[in-house]
């Protein structure tokens, strides 16, 4: 049975959370059409299955919906006074939440809103805030249909905004750090709002500071800086053999983003069919010499030069020819037929199946390989 707490405005709290965000300039003052009555809803017992892509995972102890910084620091509040762990939702679509469900505060955000500005002195570039709660792809929509370029290669990523940076989401030869200025959080370290610019972010292959320092940020809006002079980014090679394959020789935006979305389309799973959050593992970096070494015993094995030296080895590729994973179940569980780096679930399926199969490739390629993998998506419980 479900059960609704409610709380009460602090109006320290409101005035608190008015502070402007220096990266984005006087304009970016928090909305204050918040009337002083408002009360935020914090509900117990909510299932949490239906919040991700995998539809796995049980209940909330308590639930809310955070569409402002009040709300957050309202819920920061709560969890406070309560000694409950919190748990930042966006769209659900890189968690494998427990069967037993979250026994603290999850704070769903759907702060939205975007804003753009040109930005002085440099060549017409557009500075764009947008809300951590606005779907990712719908922003990506947004930024193309408006011509300017940037984030077109991350097309038909599921998600929020404000989860990108979390994981520094990247795809087809793009990063979402390569274009995000800097990021707004509150800290729940020092109790207050911050803006990180991208150097503190300290972005790398899926991860950033928001990863590493767990629990710390909340992020209420990104800032990115788009390009409406810019040039397609077509360097990657699905990208390359599909234009070749339609006979485009100038590919405009829109061009790259259809194209984009017709490679994720034919690889990946319809994440409204099938439970799934796309690459359940990370592509390992390794030294040039592993690479050496395992290049002798797997000669087609693909990786990609870091800028480090070291080389990212396509786990995929491991997974499907060396331990032949395709396919594989573990009750409801399995390895996606056309992509082994994928795991999908079928109607029933438990977090504990998918646990049991992720386990069993994990230790399928460190016997083979030698390699030590890690998960992409996040484990919660
Ligand atoms: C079919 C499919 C394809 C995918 N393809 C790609 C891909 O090509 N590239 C890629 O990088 N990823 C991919 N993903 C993974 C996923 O879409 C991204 O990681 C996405 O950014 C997750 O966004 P989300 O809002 O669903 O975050 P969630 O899954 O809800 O959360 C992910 C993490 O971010 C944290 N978080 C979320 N919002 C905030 C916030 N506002 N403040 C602080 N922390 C927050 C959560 O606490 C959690 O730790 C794919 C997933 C699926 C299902």
């Amino acid at each position: 049975m479900t059960a609704t707490a409610v709380l009460t405005l602090n109006l320290n709290i409101l005035f608190w959370s008015s502070h402007p965000s220096p990266s984005f300039g006087a304009n970016n003052y928090i909305p204050f059409h918040e009337p002083s009555f408002i009360i935020m809803t914090i509900q117990e017992h909510i299932p949490l299955a239906a919040y991700t892509t995998f539809n796995i995972g049980g209940p909330a102890r308590f639930f809310c919906i955070a569409a402002s910084e009040a709300d957050i620091l309202e819920a920061v509040t709560f969890a406070r006074e309560k000694d409950l762990p919190m748990f930042i939702l966006g769209g659900g679509s890189n968690l494998l939440i427990g069967d037993e469900g979250f026994g603290g505060l999850v704070i769903k955000m759907e702060l939205m809103g975007i804003e753009e500005k040109i930005e002085e002195g440099n060549n017409g570039k557009r500075m764009l805030s947008v809300g951590a709660g606005e779907q990712w792809d719908s922003f990506v929509d947004y930024a193309v249909e408006r011509g300017l370029y940037g984030i077109e290669n991350l097309s038909a990523i599921p998600g929020t905004v404000g989860a990108a940076p979390v994981q520094n989401i990247g795809a087809y030869g793009a990063e979402a750090s390569q274009v995000i200025t800097s990021v707004r959080a509150f800290d729940t370290r020092t109790r207050q709002f911050v803006d990180l610019a991208g150097p503190e972010c300290h972005f790398s292959y899926r991860e950033s500071v928001f990863k590493k320092e767990k629990g710390r940020y909340i992020i209420t809006r990104v800032y990115f800086s788009l390009d409406p002079n810019g040039t397609p980014n077509t360097t990657y090679k699905d990208i390359v053999d599909y234009f070749s394959q339609k006979k485009i020789t100038q590919p405009t935006l829109k061009d790259v983003r259809e194209a984009v979305i017709a490679i994720r389309w034919g690889k990946l799973p319809d994440w409204k069919l099938w439970g799934t959050a796309g690459s359940f593992f990370k592509n390992p970096v390794v030294t040039a010499e592993a690479f050496d070494s395992l290049k002798k015993r797997y000669p087609e094995l693909p990786g990609f030069p870091e800028p480090d030296g070291r080389v990212k080895v396509s786990l995929g590729w491991i997974l499907d020819k060396v331990c032949n994973a395709k396919g594989l179940c573990k009750g409801n569980a399995c390895v996606y037929e056309k992509q082994a780096l994928v795991l999908v679930t079928k109607p029933g399926a438990t977090s504990e199946e998918v646990v049991a199969l992720a386990h069993e490739l994990m230790a399928s390629v460190k016997e083979k390989t030698g390699i030590t993998i890690e998960g992409e998506v996040e484990w919660v419980n």
